[in-house]
């Protein structure tokens, strides 16, 4: 069966993102449909640690921290080492206050804790109540009261439309019944995140990594169609071997085609050794700019975990598997723990070499070395200077070994946009009709982190250029002005 539905702006993706689309291009009165292929809606964001970076926040004040967009600029470009789009990142920060924070709020997320990242010099990662999780389904709900014309799930976008030289819809497939479904709109949206549950899609674009144990780890949804989709009517991608590993993670041993990654947090005293049974970094310097090409020097590039009982006691899973929001499912984590083939048990931490298969003298020297720093009562380790406040010896039975290996978290490029968010073509002109937000172009734009993030800066900026592309497409749509935010500062217009 085929079903033609008609709208103003059709939009491909249901998580920050694309909600967020949604309730801009309803506020200024246009009509909107989504599609959504799985079952439920959120994609990666509603699974998110829901971490924001946000500029001169009230968190931030209460707790006495003087931030400025300027400060938060040089870092971020710092931090992206050369690779960032300046512009993106200046329009981005200037307004996480109004346009993120309070937008938020206004619609039923509290902002509860602050966390500090690698490479910011103040806090600014705004957690919201009950993570990801609390945050997308205040957007859902906020989307929905708004009168969403309709939101597909179970349906697939599988082609662009176009007529003339410009994009009028999408059609798409429900994948319960087989029905096609073809929206006809007078502009689409694309928001179907990005690509790193796609290990052939990276290994394309990162040929590098071609001999490397690497692990999927975005949602399931997070499949790389839309950046096809879009390439097929000459959108234009960029940066995308930019991509954001995180070491700290280990196969998910339920899925059988071994190839997804679950990372472990909550667990400062452990050590990594590599396989000569050596530390080589600070492990409590985690982040994807410093523990991964940590990680990836070692030869060969994996790591083991080491931990004793009372650190596993203290392990928490990312995945939803694992946890419901904030609360970890203990039980889960401890048949992790005893059944997967890639973490190894043992009474002592001899036998631990012996089933890690790592040098046996090497290891036992290392942990040793680390339990006299413990002891010691010194700051910070000798080795890689560790800060020990979070650590002690390794003392109690049983010890675990898990491997680690890269996991790819989150995409740092996409489709190239404009500032309205227009999706340009080869020679970045834009493609009538066609807008693109969130992961699926780089968070925003294309390449708004370059080729580090500050953290926080995936949903935050995939929720603010939904929001911008929401407002110019419903205007193309003819509703409203376009996208009209309010920038931290009152002083500057960007
Ligand atoms: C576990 C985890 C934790 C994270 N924590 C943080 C954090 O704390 N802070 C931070 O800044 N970032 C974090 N990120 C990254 C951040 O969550 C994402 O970058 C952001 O949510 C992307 O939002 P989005 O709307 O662009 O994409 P998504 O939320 O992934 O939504 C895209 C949607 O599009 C759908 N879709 C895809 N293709 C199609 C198609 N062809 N047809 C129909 N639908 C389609 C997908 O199913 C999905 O639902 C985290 C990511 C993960 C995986």
């Amino acid at each position: 069966m085929e079903q033609h539905l008609t709208t103003d702006i059709a939009i491909i993706g249901s998580g920050g993102a694309g909600l967020a689309a949604a309730i801009e291009a309803r506020e200024a009165g246009a009509h909107v449909i989504i599609m959504e292929q799985a079952e439920t809606l959120g994609g990666a964001s509603i699974i998110s640690g829901g971490g924001c970076l946000i500029v001169g926040s009230p968190l931030q004040e209460g707790r006495g921290i003087h931030d400025t967009p300027d400060e938060a600029f040089e870092d971020w470009v710092k931090w992206g080492q050369g690779s960032a789009d300046e512009k993106w990142a200046r329009f981005y920060i200037e307004h996480t206050l109004h346009d993120l924070y309070f937008w938020a709020e206004a619609l039923g997320v509290k902002w509860v804790d602050l966390h500090h990242q690698e490479g910011n010099r103040v806090p600014r990662w705004h957690k919201p109540d009950n993570n990801g999780l609390g945050l997308t389904t205040a957007l859902i709900a906020a989307a929905r009261s708004k009168g969403i014309a309709a939101i597909l799930t179970s349906t697939e976008a599988t082609k662009i439309l176009t007529q003339d030289g410009r994009v009028c819809g999408v059609k798409g497939v429900d994948s319960k019944s087989g029905d096609i479904v073809e929206i006809h709109s007078k502009a689409l949206l694309v928001a179907a995140g990005g690509f790193n549950s796609n290990l052939d899609m990276i290994r394309q674009v990162r040929p590098d990594l071609n001999r490397v144990k690497i692990m999927e780890g975005s949602g399931r949804g997070a499949q790389g169609k839309g950046h096809k989709l879009v390439q097929e009517v000459g959108g234009y991608l960029t940066h995308m071997e930019n991509i954001w590993f995180y070491v700290y993670a280990t196969p998910d041993y339920r899925e059988p085609q071994d190839k997804r990654g679950l990372v472990f947090r909550r667990t400062p005293g452990y050590i990594w050794v590599n396989q000569q049974g050596r530390r080589f970094h600070d492990e409590s310097r985690s982040g994807g700019a410093s523990a991964t090409p940590a990680l990836m020097a070692q030869d060969p590039p994996h790591a083991w975990a080491v931990l004793d009982a009372s650190m596993a006691a203290t392990i928490e899973i990312a995945d939803p598997y694992y946890r419901e929001g904030d609360k970890i499912l203990r039980q889960r984590v401890q048949d992790l723990l005893d059944n997967s083939p890639y973490i190894r048990k043992a009474g002592s931490l001899a036998e631990l070499a012996r089933k890690m298969e790592v040098d046996a003298s090497a290891f036992l020297a290392t942990v040793e070395k680390y339990n006299r720093a413990c002891e010691s009562g010194a700051e910070r380790e000798p080795e890689f200077g560790k800060l020990l406040a979070h650590s002690k010896r390794f003392d109690e039975p049983p010890f675990y070994g898990i491997q680690l290996f890269p996991l790819a978290r989150k995409n740092f490029g996409g489709i190239k946009t404009d500032f309205k968010c227009r999706v340009l073509n080869k020679h970045f002109q834009p493609i009538p009709g066609l807008y693109a937000a969130g992961e699926a172009a780089g968070m925003a734009g294309g390449h708004i982190n370059g080729r580090a993030g500050l953290e926080g800066t995936m949903l935050g900026p995939s929720i603010v250029s939904g929001r911008v592309a929401g407002g110019w497409a419903a205007a193309e749509a003819g509703f409203g002005p376009g996208f009209v935010g309010k920038p931290n500062r009152d002083s500057i217009q960007v």
